[in-house]
């Protein structure tokens, strides 16, 4: 069966244009100027070869010149869009290079060079699908199986491009059959290169917004650590980890002393830049290794993979760094000081229960005159009890919901 160029040319145009307003809508839709990137190329691409099917043999040389480079314009453009994606800025050179190449040897080199050309043409579209390729493999902490589509298409498109000058002194032929047979191939697949090169974008760009999102899912934005679902998320890895190498973990908690009357004497916005200091503490009194994060209004929590002696050294450690700060505020000092309770569990001791004995411990600190470090002395022998013990705690604390509206 012959298939007709011209018809795989306009379904070629009609794909790549109606891709390229998909992908403008959704790079608005999701304020992502790399989709913009793309979708441009595509839509300015898709016109190239439009205008090249319906005037490319009216108006001669210059015109098919002008188009082609359009074209190679475009398919800058994607690999400007790779690297948009990436966070850097596009390459005006690389935007232009390929097209004054391509318009430089068209004009150059005399008429009969004409497979010449051609090579250096498909040679330029096969470089700038591999400094695509090459721009989204990069990305690092990607899984291999994840990226291979993002490989796999553009070096799809360089072999289709190459494959005449790979084969053409083998293939050469009198009656041009191989050129109208690659024709029709290139074609084809330069259909399957537009819809595999879309395929890919969309999965890059998902990937990236579930990742957003559940950075933000995780993390607390005052401070800019973990917040408490993503402290007990990162804590049952570690721990898990921990526990195949039988190792002990401990956790601290931390609560900041006389924070309420820091928020009344000084205002909420100076109690929250208190609370951002602590969290610079912590980070920077723990390893890297350590996980923290803030668990509640003024408590932060850690976990190290450690004994609990070494996790003492390292609370000890946080307590005198909060305490010598020394904040200021409107001319006065503001007194940081926290209180800290630790635990520590042999491997593969439940994070809850290590929580509750600190927490015990911090109550202990609390008690005991603040600005200390306290060990808890055992784990708890049951966590319902615990839980129990500490609802009745609050209970005992609070008035009764409803009663100053009904004094009232
Ligand atoms: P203690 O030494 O017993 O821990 O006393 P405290 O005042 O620190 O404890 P309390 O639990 O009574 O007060 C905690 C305060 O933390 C009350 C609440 O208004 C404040 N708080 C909670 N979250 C935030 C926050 O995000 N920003 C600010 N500025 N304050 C917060
Ligand atoms: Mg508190
Ligand atoms: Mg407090």
């Amino acid at each position: 069966m012959a298939l007709d160029s011209m018809t795989l040319d306009i379904v070629a145009t009609m794909v790549a244009a109606l891709l390229g307003a998909m992908l403008l809508h959704f790079g608005r839709q999701e304020s992502t100027p790399a989709l913009r990137w793309w979708g441009a190329a595509y839509v300015l691409g898709a016109v190239a070869i439009a205008l090249w099917t319906l005037i490319g043999d009216l108006y001669g040389e210059v015109v098919s010149l002008f188009l082609s480079s359009i074209g190679l314009i475009a398919t800058a453009m994607v690999w400007n869009a790779a690297r948009v994606f990436h966070g850097k800025t596009p390459s005006v050179p690389g935007l232009v290079l390929g097209a004054i190449v391509w318009i430089a040897s068209g004009m150059l080199l005399h008429p009969s060079a004409q497979s010449l050309r051609l090579t250096i043409g498909a040679a330029l579209v096969v470089l700038y699908a591999t400094l695509t390729a090459a721009e989204l493999w990069q990305e690092r902490r990607r899984t291999l199986h994840k990226r291979w589509p993002a490989l796999l298409v553009p070096a799809m498109h360089g072999f289709v491009l190459m494959l005449p000058i790979l084969l053409g002194n083998m293939l050469r032929d009198a009656d041009g059959a191989f050129a109208a047979a690659w024709v029709t191939i290139f074609s084809i697949e330069l259909v399957l290169y537009a819809v595999g090169t879309v395929f890919v974008i969309f999965m890059l760009v998902s990937e990236r917004i579930v990742s957003a999102h559940k950075r933000a899912a995780t993390t607390d934005p005052l401070t800019g650590l973990l917040n408490r679902r993503g402290f007990a998320e990162s804590c049952a890895q570690l721990i898990a980890r921990e526990a195949r190498e039988r190792r002990p973990v401990s956790v601290l908690i931390f609560d900041i002393d006389h924070f309420k009357s820091i928020n009344d004497r000084f205002g909420h916005a100076e109690g929250d830049e208190v609370l951002k200091l602590f969290a610079n503490v912590v980070v920077n009194n723990l390893r890297l290794t350590d996980i923290s994060g803030r668990i509640g209004g003024e408590e932060f929590a850690a976990l190290l993979p450690c004994s609990i002696d070494e996790a003492m050294v390292a609370a000890e450690r946080v307590r005198e760094a909060f305490a010598a700060a020394g904040v200021v505020c409107e001319d006065k000092p503001v007194d940081t000081t926290v209180s800290i309770g630790v635990a520590g569990g042999a491997a593969g001791t439940d994070l809850d229960v290590l929580l509750a004995a600190a927490d015990t411990a911090l109550y202990k600190a609390k008690r005991t005159g603040r600005n200390r470090v306290e060990a808890s002395a055992e784990l708890p022998l049951s966590l319902d009890r615990y839980r129990r013990q500490r609802a009745a705690a609050a209970t005992a604390a609070t008035p009764p919901a409803g009663q100053a509206v009904i004094s009232g």
